[in-house]
């Protein structure tokens, strides 16, 4: 820490880590009221809307279940309706979230297959073609993310559909967008997903609480052949209640709801979804351009090398310990502005835990945030002495003008 440190961090502090991501104050004021009736009113005649908007968000047409609970839920909800204990799931992994679905498809008692392509490599789509054009139709879903949050890989879930295709091979198709829901393109049906996951805490800007299950027709037909499923995860009667409760199997997450009505109205409604997408590439592209100014002239380094990987939510970076966790903490007491832990790159008491740190770049963020969290950076280095380059908000800055 520098000599003359002068105070700055009052003022409002900045989480700008990925998720939960910042509530528009218009969320959290949407939230506070009284309880609404839950037997008759506004809450109840929302719910259409808020459905529809849901899936005008994952660009599908099919289905959409609403659970109490966070993205693990999710997961769990997706297997439950899907495979039974002891059926193949294959899943393809480049960071923690990928591994961590996998853990859970194991406690469910299903026959997992990983393949693990590492923590800073795309998947290798040869190798995943070998593997389903060997399968005898044992696999019976490929689980997957679209952005893994800890590594900041982006997948190319098109790409897998077309290696599937290929092979003509039948699994569903199921894909954890906790993280690129909102800030990076993703088209349900277009791209053939068959079941896709978020939480409310990411790009959908409202407080952690909901799980949501996209789910296609094909997706419906496999879950009327399981035997048995789980009352409280059975997606169906979510999907198609005959009275509101059954949308949650029991009472409603009325506040959330609430909250989510008004990020929806935000979103889908006032910026537009489209918008919303080339809003968080400009500035995640503003980030990257800073990234490499700074690693121009020190040991500032992308997770995920080439940029066409990358999520625009979350940008994973290593500066060589213990520098990560010294810039986290300087920039939390000194500048108001708190950068999210590196996850799952090297284990928590592996001394180079230390080295690593993500930016959060999702849901109601916009330039002067992301170039202030920038400023951020570039001011902790200085104070630190941690070698850098110069210009990297000059470089950010160009990409916000559009000149680069
Ligand atoms: C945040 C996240 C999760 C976990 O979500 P929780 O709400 O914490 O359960 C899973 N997968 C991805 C890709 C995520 O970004």
């Amino acid at each position: 820490m520098s000599d003359q440190n002068i105070p700055l961090a009052a003022g409002r502090h900045y989480l700008a880590i990925p998720g939960p991501s910042v509530m528009p104050d218009r969320v959290l004021n949407a939230m506070h009221v009284a309880a609404p009736n839950i037997y008759t009113g506004p809450l109840l005649d929302m719910m259409d809307g808020l459905v529809a908007d849901l899936k005008a968000v994952a660009r599908t047409k099919h289905h959409v279940a609403i659970y109490v609970s966070n993205g693990h839920g999710g997961w769990e909800a997706s297997l439950a309706n899907t495979v039974a204990p002891g059926e193949k799931v294959l899943v393809l992994v480049n960071g923690m979230f990928g591994q961590g679905w996998a853990n859970h498809a194991m406690g469910l008692g299903l026959d997992v297959e990983v393949m693990d392509f590492g923590k800073r490599a795309a998947w290798d789509f040869d190798k995943i073609a070998d593997r389903l054009n060997t399968d005898q139709g044992q696999i019976k879903a490929i689980l997957c993310a679209h952005v893994d949050t800890s590594t900041s890989y982006k997948n190319d879930l098109q790409h897998l559909r077309q290696v599937m295709d290929q092979a003509g091979h039948q699994a569903l198709l199921l894909a954890d967008c906790i993280a690129s829901m909102g800030c990076d393109r993703f088209e349900m049906d277009a791209w053939g997903v068959d079941v896709a996951i978020s939480s409310s805490q990411k790009g959908l800007m409202t407080p952690p609480g909901l799980g949501l299950v996209w789910f296609s027709d094909k997706a419906a037909e496999r879950q009327k052949s399981l035997k048995q499923v789980s009352p409280y995860w059975n997606w169906a009667p979510r999907a198609n209640p005959e009275g509101f409760y059954q949308y949650f199997n029991g009472t409603a997450p009325t506040h959330h709801l609430l909250g989510l009505r008004e990020a929806l109205t935000m979103l889908v409604h006032e910026e537009g979804i489209e918008n919303a997408w080339a809003r968080h590439e400009a500035l995640a592209r503003a980030v990257w351009a800073a990234c490499d100014v700074w690693g121009q002239g020190g040991p500032v380094e992308m997770q995920v090398p080439d940029a066409v990987d990358r999520g625009h939510a979350v940008t994973g970076v290593s500066i060589g310990a213990p520098n990560g966790t010294k810039l986290r903490d300087w920039l939390s007491e000194n500048l108001g502005v708190t950068l999210g832990i590196g996850l799952g790159i090297v284990p928590p008491d592996d001394p180079d835990w230390h080295g690593h740190f993500r930016i959060g770049h999702m849901g109601h963020v916009n330039a002067h945030m992301v170039l202030g969290t920038l400023g951020a950076i570039d001011t902790g280095l200085k104070a630190l002495g941690i070698p850098h380059g110069d210009g990297a908000l000059t470089a950010a800055s160009r990409i916000c003008a559009g000149q680069d």
